[in-house]
């Protein structure tokens, strides 16, 4: 795997942080229906939000706006909420990162990039054992993804969240809605696998090329 370190000036204190660079990573084979990659994106997509060491400002692009005014961006991280997820002793620095990134992102109202945040930052936890804290940020991330803009791509998310929070009968009525509208044909097969699953009672992680895994 390619990793290069870079110094960038952070967009909201203009301190320089050393950041890492992914270099030209590509997934083989197909995403899991949440869309986690695979290997050898499938690690490194949980450190793609950065942390500034100055300022705790937190994003995927630390030299860049992340959508706010500064004003208000520097206003968020000087709040309890985002000082506390920065050092949430429960999860580690990757996962806060993530988490302080979707505190920012639904600020800007980026319901979407929220959630996935959040979702990354349920698959660190599912990578360390944290059964209950991927439970709690997959929790958090069905409340935004129900908040972004209703889109199939969105949609097919919060289906396969309540089916991994073992909320079927919801999981269930969801995708019918999603099956009755004009798919990509991923999205069709995803949608169509999620029945089987839903059907079954299956809350594991899968993907189009397994069906499901054992995870
Ligand atoms: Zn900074």
């Amino acid at each position: 795997m390619s990793i290069e370190f870079e110094s960038v000036a952070c967009y909201l204190c203009g301190e320089e942080t050393d950041v890492r660079r992914l270099g030209q990573l590509q997934a083989q084979g197909p995403s899991d229906l949440d869309g986690r990659p695979g290997p050898p994106l499938r690690t490194a997509i949980c450190d793609e939000v950065q942390r500034c060491s100055t300022c705790g400002f937190c994003s995927p692009d630390l030299g860049n706006s992340p959508g706010l005014p500064r004003e208000q961006a520097r206003q968020l991280l000087e709040s309890p909420g985002y000082q506390g997820q920065l050092v949430n002793p429960r999860l580690n620095s990757a996962a806060n990162n993530n988490l302080c990134w979707a505190l920012i992102c639904r600020e800007a109202r980026r319901y979407e990039a929220a959630g996935q945040a959040v979702l990354r930052a349920a698959w660190l936890c599912d990578d360390g054992g944290a059964v209950q804290a991927a439970r709690w940020c997959r929790e958090r991330a069905l409340e935004l993804y129900l908040q972004a803009p209703s889109l199939p791509a969105v949609q097919a998310m919060q289906v396969e969240l309540l089916r991994r929070l073992g909320r079927f009968e919801a999981a269930r009525t969801t995708n019918e809605s999603l099956l009755k509208q004009r798919l990509s044909a991923e999205l069709s097969r995803a949608a169509r696998l999620q029945k089987t699953l839903i059907q079954n009672q299956d809350s594991g992680s899968a993907s189009l090329a397994t069906g499901s895994n054992a995870m």
